[in-house]
């Protein structure tokens, strides 16, 4: 979901809920939760220089519920220095002056909760449980971002900034959740739609679907359960299928296998493989033996994440290893 998503969906709850009455300080330092755990690019340089720290990356680090909580504090804490506050508000001609109170972190911390479910139903998923689990969660039913649901949020913040009877206000922040709720749930029928309308043969066992940009596309995998999948993307307005291709999760050339798994295990090792395989959830290997060792492209074949598609390693057969 993008920042403005991510910044209006708590503002409009806390605006929303009639069980206590919220100020607009209050709701605000919701939506400042909500856009803080984004402001995660700030990190990707960390993680661009040392593979090994990868977590650092956007929808690494900050996208967990513990350190969701510290990037709140900190951003709260930043936001309302009256330096910060006080620039933004001249610039934008709007107090959005917040405390740094109790009250208003946990308010944020609201804020960011309600970002990690939203940024758990897009593909790719998050590591919700840092630093106890790397595991990413994803209900894979949103795009990344969606082209209407941005345009439309930036109209509704174009509302919230004008100086509009408040009933307005409080109509457009209804209008985006229900549309963001009817989007989810017509994704969810056509999720359904697409796994049901296939039928699995030729040895292939489970089948899972992807979102794409386009609610009525997903990108459907087929595996038999070892090391074979087949990869289409499927329309379930059509009932078309596109794109289809199969893949080996393993190919090896001129070596034996049993080499070319020794290689693998060592390049799992190396920094740059685990970054890989955590950001590309369904990798296959090409496996070329050459005079001097292996080289070993690891790639996602599913391809519906951002970043590198395929990272290629040397490892010589002392197991010194070469990056390419
Ligand atoms: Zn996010």
């Amino acid at each position: 979901m993008d920042l403005f998503t991510h910044l209006i969906v708590p503002f409009a709850i806390l605006t929303l809920l009639k069980l206590r009455d919220f100020t607009i300080k209050d709701r605000l330092a919701g939506g400042f939760g909500g856009i803080s755990i984004d402001f995660d690019f700030i990190l990707v340089l960390i993680g661009f220089i040392s593979p090994e720290l990868f977590i650092f990356t956007h929808r690494g680090i900050t996208h967990s519920f513990v350190f969701g909580l510290v990037t709140a504090i900190i951003f709260l804490y930043i936001i309302s220095r009256p330096r910060v506050y006080g620039l933004i508000n001249d610039l934008i001609k709007r107090d959005i002056k917040v405390e740094f109170s109790w009250k208003s972190v946990s308010l944020a911390y609201f804020g960011v909760l309600i970002h990690l479910f939203l940024d758990f139903l897009t593909t790719g998923g998050i590591p919700l449980l840092y630093p106890f689990s790397l595991i990413r969660f994803s209900a894979n039913l949103y795009y990344y971002t969606d082209l209407v649901t941005t345009l439309v949020a930036i109209v509704i913040l174009l509302v919230l900034y004008l100086r509009l009877d408040p009933k307005y206000k409080k109509i457009a922040l209804t209008g985006f959740l229900v549309m963001l709720i009817s989007f989810g749930g017509i994704r969810a029928y056509e999720k359904i739609e697409a796994l049901e309308s296939q039928t699995l043969n030729d040895g292939y066992t489970n089948i899972t679907a992807y979102p794409t940009s386009d609610m009525f596309s997903w990108t459907m995998l087929e595996s038999n359960g070892k090391n074979k999948y087949r990869v289409f993307t499927y329309n379930t307005l059509n009932h078309t299928v596109a794109n289809l291709r199969e893949v080996n999760s393993l190919s090896i050339k001129n070596g034996s296998y049993e080499s070319a798994q020794n290689a693998i295990k060592y390049a799992n090792t190396l920094p740059e493989v685990k970054k890989f395989r955590w950001t590309s959830p369904h990798t296959a290997i090409n496996a070329t033996s050459t005079s001097t060792g292996w080289n070993l492209t690891f790639y996602d074949f599913v391809g519906n994440h951002y970043g590198a598609r395929e990272v290629t390693v040397h490892v010589e057969k002392n197991r010194n290893q070469i990056k390419y």
